[in-house]
């Protein structure tokens, strides 16, 4: 079975776009047929990454990892990033977009990062409840999409962006120091959350115009 919060497909559908669900069982050969059809592309949130992919040995605390996965994706992003075309990465889908460009992660900000926030998922806690404030930067394009500095988000990650990959610019941080986004510069559009935008659609209006700016780039 593949599968994917409904949250994801209904925020595009919702900013005016046609949600396409990729499977994450894809071939080098099907890279070019998806990048040829589709105009924009959206990376989920989901398992963490397998450390070897950004050249660290597993730690314990890394939690399950999905190996085909991790190599639609990464392969299929680098081969997106080739064409230009618009793309927006949401939690992993953040962590995806660094590791692709060669960044690093942190295997667990809990262990590895002094004085953290508490960022994780809580099963109790509904995904759209805010959990920290994020910071973001002047003059970068999530701030003039979403038209503002500071925004309360949500929170659902164990792991988080260490290094910036080649190109990547922080553009937003958590009161920890934390990196919630990343942004490619001198490209059209490719933003990376590390909150859930799409599940802050149940109760909000405020990130929609991140969907919205990401369907109208794509159009
Ligand atoms: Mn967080």
């Amino acid at each position: 079975m593949h599968a994917i919060g409904a949250t994801y497909t209904r925020a595009v559908q919702r900013a005016g776009g046609t949600p396409v669900v990729i499977p994450p069982m894809m071939l080098e050969t099907d890279w070019p047929v998806l990048i040829d059809r589709l105009d924009g592309l959206l990376l989920s949130g989901g398992e963490d990454i397998a450390p070897a992919r950004y050249g660290q040995a597993l730690e314990p605390w890394t939690g399950l990892v999905d190996e085909e996965r991790d190599h639609t994706e990464l392969g299929l992003v680098r081969a997106w990033l080739a064409r230009s075309k618009p793309l927006l990465a949401i939690c992993r889908g953040h962590q995806v977009l660094n590791v692709a460009l060669d960044g690093t992660l942190y295997q667990d900000i809990m262990t590895q990062v002094t004085a953290a926030l508490d960022h994780a998922y809580v099963t109790s806690r509904p995904m759209e409840n805010s959990v920290h404030d994020v910071d973001i930067e002047k003059g970068s394009a999530l701030a003039r999409i979403l038209g503002g500095h500071r925004f309360a988000v949500n929170s659902a990650h164990h792991q988080a962006v260490w290094q910036p990959g080649q190109g990547l610019g922080v553009v937003a941080r958590a009161s920890d120091g934390i990196v919630e986004g990343i942004e490619l510069a001198d490209y059209p559009f490719c933003v990376g959350v590390q909150w859930h935008p799409e599940a802050m659609l149940k109760v909000s209006d405020s990130m929609l115009p991140l969907f919205e700016a990401f369907v109208a780039a794509s159009a």
